[in-house]
């Protein structure tokens, strides 16, 4: 199995970076973690088969994570995909989805489908198998506005991949990413301390209770893409590819 980094940006676009989109194949999966508004043609650079995809998972609503959904939908209606799709993501999803894609393409969520389009409600701590992936979420705590939020426990092909999405420190992110092979964490500033984002070194003071094989860091602002040189972590980079 495989992942790699469509994009790994932040909300911003800092350091040209595109939004959150991860994407994940292997034997028996092909599936993304978020899709913001920049994905498709983060994903069309890379020449990635969009009609491959089985599976969306989204963290929240922001744009920087979901909004890519109303060009990838358009994108697979032209694109004459025939392949089945679910996506899935927090409370809510069924309404904003619709909604997204009518502020962007008007009629767009009144168009129905030439495929299949599922979509999933993911609820906090309760696991759930999507094909043969099975994708535990956790509550995780990044403000008032664009949630529920949740990260990611994803166990495919006797891999785990675990994901923090946006967040400030949490309890949660412990048995989220605890052993996991690859655990995918922001990491937004390096030291300063800011509601709903996470920095490195409160990450850092929580990384032995976590314990993941192996750490990558994403959604970066500048003040991170600054100190790239010095850090000791492996960070994130787009089109970058990681083997599990
Ligand atoms: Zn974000
Ligand atoms: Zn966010």
């Amino acid at each position: 199995m495989q992942l790699q980094f469509v994009g790994c940006g932040d909300a911003f676009g800092s350091g040209g970076r595109y939004n959150t989109c991860f994407h994940v194949t292997g034997n028996s999966v092909n599936f993304l973690i978020d899709c913001g508004a920049s994905s498709l043609p983060a994903l069309k650079r890379l020449d990635i088969a969009r009609n491959e995809i089985d599976l969306v998972l989204i963290t929240h609503f922001h744009g920087d994570h979901f909004a890519g959904l109303p060009f990838l939908l358009l994108d697979a209606q032209f694109g004459r995909r025939s392949r089945p799709l679910v996506i899935a993501g927090p409370e809510g999803i069924e309404t904003r989805l619709p909604q997204v894609m009518e502020v962007m393409f008007e009629h767009s969520s009144r168009t129905k489908p030439k495929f299949e389009l599922s979509i999933v409600t993911l609820h906090p701590e309760q696991p759930r198998r999507l094909g043969e992936v099975n994708v535990t979420p956790y509550p995780v705590v990044h403000g008032e506005s664009g949630g529920p939020f949740l990260g990611y426990r994803i166990e495919a092909e006797e891999r785990v991949i675990a994901y923090s999405a946006d967040t400030e420190w949490t309890e949660a992110l412990i048995p989220l990413g605890r052993d996991a092979d690859l655990f995918i964490a922001e990491a937004y500033n390096y030291d300063k301390i800011v509601k709903n984002h996470l920095s490195l070194s409160t990450l850092e003071a929580h990384l032995s209770e976590i314990g993941p094989k192996r750490l990558i860091l994403t959604h970066m602002s500048d003040d991170m893409l600054g100190r790239l040189d010095s850090l000791r972590h492996m960070t994130a980079s787009d089109g970058m590819v990681v083997e599990l």
